[in-house]
């Protein structure tokens, strides 16, 4: 093998289609960081990687050193999660947390606590766990390594210990703040007793043990709307994938009866 090719674990992010027949691929890998690489002819039928080149695909790719971006030249898979892959809420999912990663990423930053936490999510979903739980327990694990943990331990203004009531969450502040901050500051969110437990429980816990936290749809609500609001305020922007996620939970609710 020449110095010019290397091997990669990685989980593809997102992929483009160009030209006429050729892809690129975001890999998220677990030594490189994320790296941007070309896939050519890979959308011809005769190509034999065809297989491995689609987003949240698992493997070890064999890569050439290009110019301008890294060339394709061989893969292996590793998984390729076939139970979420059946079903359009956990793939969802997939795309979402994939998406997350791409945003918190900057190029060739290795970072293997965050591929682990995105294989850790993917498997958790093809096992089945429940997807709004997969999801929270990301966005909080990912804040965390990442640099900026919502705090949930004391109010983020005053630093008084919260008290078992309702209290405040505002991304802006830090999290969670304590109800006599909530009524003072301007668009604190009501935050719940039961949400704040939630968010604890899923911040100190492995995805297995997360696994056992029962989400009804009251509090599921509750708990995307608090990580969504403090996503959007560290990224600045929204994640587009959210929005799938949300037409594809209204579309499995029964319409009210008039
Ligand atoms: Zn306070």
């Amino acid at each position: 093998m020449s110095s010019r090719t290397y091997r990669a674990e990685a989980i593809v992010l997102k992929t483009n289609d160009f030209a006429e027949a050729d892809r690129i691929l975001v890999l998220f890998t677990r030594h490189f960081g994320k790296v941007r690489v070309v896939a050519k002819g890979i959308r011809r039928a005769t190509s034999r990687m065809a297989g491995h080149a689609e987003p949240l695909t698992h493997a070890t790719y064999q890569l050439a050193r290009g110019r301008e971006l890294d060339v394709l030249t061989g893969a292996e898979a590793r998984a390729i999660y076939p139970d979420m892959r059946d079903d359009l809420s956990l793939i969802a999912a997939g795309w979402y947390v994939a998406e997350l990663v791409d945003r918190f990423t900057a190029d060739r930053v290795p970072s293997a606590p965050l591929f682990d936490l995105l294989e850790t999510a993917l498997r958790g979903l093809d096992a089945g766990v429940d997807a709004p739980v997969v999801c929270r327990w990301f966005d909080l694990h990912l804040l965390d390594r990442s640099g900026f943990r919502p705090e949930l331990g004391e109010c983020a203004h005053c630093r008084q210990s919260l008290a078992e009531e309702t209290n405040g969450w505002e991304p802006a502040v830090g999290g969670a703040l304590c109800a006599s901050c909530a009524t003072q500051l301007p668009n604190v969110a009501a935050l719940t007793v039961r949400a704040l437990k939630s968010l604890r429980y899923l911040l100190v816990s492995d995805l297995a043990s997360a696994a056992r936290l029962r989400l009804d749809v009251g509090l599921a609500r509750e708990l995307d709307r608090h990580l969504r609001g403090f996503l959007r305020y560290v990224l600045d922007r929204d994640i587009a994938t959210s929005h799938l996620l949300d037409e594809l939970r209204d579309l499995r609710r029964p319409a009210p009866v008039s």
